[in-house]
């Protein structure tokens, strides 16, 4: 089916859709330590039957052939020996595992195109123009903290991508940070660039870390969501005050020990904003690094496989479908 044929379908039957998940490999993390580490999409089916999810927007993990392994350092450095550029070998493939391995199954699954707005745009570009003549494909993700490159780029270096933005009418989902150390996702440089450009669709992860500044300006745009992707350990961050969320004074107000009550005032507040999405496998996260003394750090934040899925099941049927049905349509396709 073609992209307008499944929107024709979706719009036809409520159904519950994950708006943000990955399937793929993650090396660097399965080397150190780390979890999650893969996702097949054979497994991610058999999650979506478990977890009563019908349809799920899917793309590759951040890691790429193209930037170089490097355990030692966060330093991005990339190499052509294996891929000429970011996401070559990793978004087709997720098409291929889709739409030529598990043929039985693709109609199940909403595939965007992971992309760096910093490197090699023309030719990023140009692939995903060929990829998406053959397949049918619904939308871009970026992680640019992981690969330490700059949402602001995709109006400079990152321009083919965005001109094939415009030219597909696709949407874009960008990873999103309020770190003081991370200047490659800021939320805030999301959400400007969101109204800089009111007819691109775009979606700011991981429920904009709470900041609630961000939020305000996101529901006052049409054209930009918020995903609260990964929720459960957002909210564990939020109770240990943690940098990878908004800083008090601007956070979005609640009982982080609650999920369920920040969910549900999140909700009231910005009811055509906030779209669902499980993050899966990412809704847990252990990340294990040595620092400069020897010592073995590790973050630990726990959720288990159910409980994103739970917590939206916990919802009455007209909240639940408003944002895992009603919003995500609107993002993925337009209104
Ligand atoms: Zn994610």
């Amino acid at each position: 089916m073609n992209r307008h044929e499944v929107q024709k379908t979706l719009e036809n039957k409520k159904v519950v859709i994950d708006g943000h998940s990955h399937i793929g490999i993650s090396p660097k993390f399965y080397y150190q330590g780390g979890i999650p580490y893969a996702l097949s999409l054979e497994d991610m089916i058999i999650r979506m039957k478990i977890l009563d999810i019908d349809y799920s927007v899917v793309f590759p993990m951040v890691e790429s052939l193209y930037y170089k392994l490097n355990l030692e350092s966060d330093k991005v450095e990339t190499s052509t020996q294996y891929s000429q550029f970011p996401y070559e070998f990793e978004n087709r493939s997720l098409l291929n595992e889709i739409y030529e391995i598990y043929p039985q199954y693709s109609s199940k699954f909403l595939p965007f195109f992971m992309f760096d707005p910093s490197r090699e745009a023309e030719k990023q570009a140009s692939f995903m123009e060929e990829l998406s003549d053959k397949y049918s494909v619904f939308g871009l993700k970026t992680a640019t903290t992981y690969i330490q490159s700059f949402v602001k780029d995709l109006e400079g270096k990152g321009r083919p991508i965005l001109d094939f933005v415009y030219k597909k009418n696709l949407p874009v989902l960008f990873h999103s940070s309020v770190h003081p150390q991370d200047p490659w996702a800021s939320v805030y440089d999301i959400v400007d660039f969101a109204e800089r450009h009111p007819d691109i669709r775009v979606c700011i992860a991981h429920s904009a870390r709470f900041t609630k500044p961000v939020l305000d300006k996101a529901a006052k745009l049409d054209n930009c969501f918020v995903d609260v992707s990964a929720f459960i350990i957002h909210c564990k961050l939020a109770i240990q005050n943690s940098l990878a969320v908004a800083t008090e004074d601007v956070r979005f107000p609640g009982d982080y020990n609650n999920p369920a009550s920040v969910l549900s005032d999140l909700i009231k507040n910005y009811p055509d904003t906030i779209l669902w999405g499980s993050d899966t496998p990412f809704y847990k996260w252990i990340q294990r690094y040595y620092l400069a003394d020897g010592t073995l750090h590790e973050e630990r934040l726990e959720c288990n496989y159910d409980e994103e899925a739970k917590l939206l099941h916990s919802f009455p049927d007209e909240i639940k479908y408003k944002i895992a049905y009603t919003n995500v349509l609107k993002f993925v396709f337009g209104g």
